[in-house]
């Protein structure tokens, strides 16, 4: 039975396909709260327990995406790519996309305007310095932004975000009221694999949560996601951690997804960037509802002017 609404105009995608899949990984490695605070450098296995995902699940993960021909996006935080050099140009050698997830993963919405400049900027000689390339796309660590972030985004060249939770289409960021050329890809936490697979102790990650959700549920779970965005025509992106599903048992529940999604007629397997300008292309523009809680009432300065790329 597959349930296909009347109320909603889909998006369009390139002509034979009829949705799109943006699989995405936030590759944090040991970066985050306790590095901000520097209390990580007493803690040498939490430390260890980061670093797994670019050290060790990043290729196996880059192994799964390479067999099933499908590339994705790198969401990595610059400290990951000084710190794993070799193993974060594999994701550009292999075709795949990395964007940006801060420099040690601050959380956007503490920081101040010249803060955030700073994050973007020092981030971005990195990625050209490491990896000859920059990013054009943005994943708010910490899930949360300030209100002068998109602004910024565009002031920086970026073309997309990828950091909303309020529609599961694409749409165009608006800044007091101005519509920007900056995209927005929202994902949706049902498909973190915080939310089923995350587990450490000490300190207790859930808290108050002690199990691993059952590898079938997780994996019927984001197929039947899947299958319902697939029959709505839109674009599903992923919150996926390399140290959380790139384990050996884990990678299992990827490589089936993949091959469920890769069995569908219509599917657009692309990066974060080519949905973006995609959309841009297209015209599709803003989705009436998607901007909500995302444009704030900020000074427009000159973007109303500005030309979209
Ligand atoms: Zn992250």
């Amino acid at each position: 039975m597959t349930h296909r609404p009347r109320n909603l105009t889909p998006p369009r995608w390139p002509a034979p396909h009829t949705s799109a899949v943006a699989l995405a990984f936030d590759l944090d490695g040991p970066t985050g709260s306790a590095m901000l605070d520097g209390s990580i450098w007493r803690r040498p296995s939490y430390f260890a327990l980061g670093g797994y995902g670019p050290f060790r699940a990043l290729p196996r993960i880059l192994d799964v995406l390479g067999e099933a021909g499908v590339r994705a996006t790198f969401f990595t935080p610059a400290w990951v790519v000084e710190t794993w050099p070799d193993a974060c140009r594999r994701i550009v050698e292999s075709g795949h996309e990395v964007a940006h997830h801060g420099y040690r993963h601050e959380c956007y919405y503490d920081l101040t305007v010249d803060e955030q400049v700073e994050v973007l900027r020092r981030s971005q000689r990195v990625f050209h310095d490491v990896l000859g390339v920059e990013a054009v796309g943005f994943r708010t660590p910490s899930g949360d932004w300030h209100p002068e972030t998109p602004r910024l985004l565009v002031e920086h060249g970026f073309s997309y975000s990828s950091s909303m939770r309020g529609d599961d289409r694409p749409y165009l960021h608006r800044v007091a009221g101005v519509s920007t050329c900056l995209v927005e890809i929202p994902a949706r936490w049902d498909f973190d694999d915080y939310a089923y697979l995350a587990y450490t102790r000490n300190p207790d990650y859930p808290v108050g949560q002690d199990r691993i959700a059952g590898y079938r549920t997780t994996l019927e779970n984001w197929t039947r996601e899947f299958d319902g965005y697939h029959a709505e025509g839109l674009c599903l992106t992923t919150l996926l951690h390399p140290k959380v599903s790139g384990k050996p048992g884990r990678i299992l529940i990827l490589e089936r997804l993949l091959a469920h999604m890769r069995s569908r007629q219509g599917v657009w397997f692309a990066t974060c960037a080519e949905v973006a300008q995609w959309w841009r292309d297209s015209g599709q523009g803003d989705a009436a509802s998607g901007g909500a809680g995302a444009g704030q009432p900020l000074p427009a300065g000159d973007l109303a002017g500005r030309k979209c790329a």
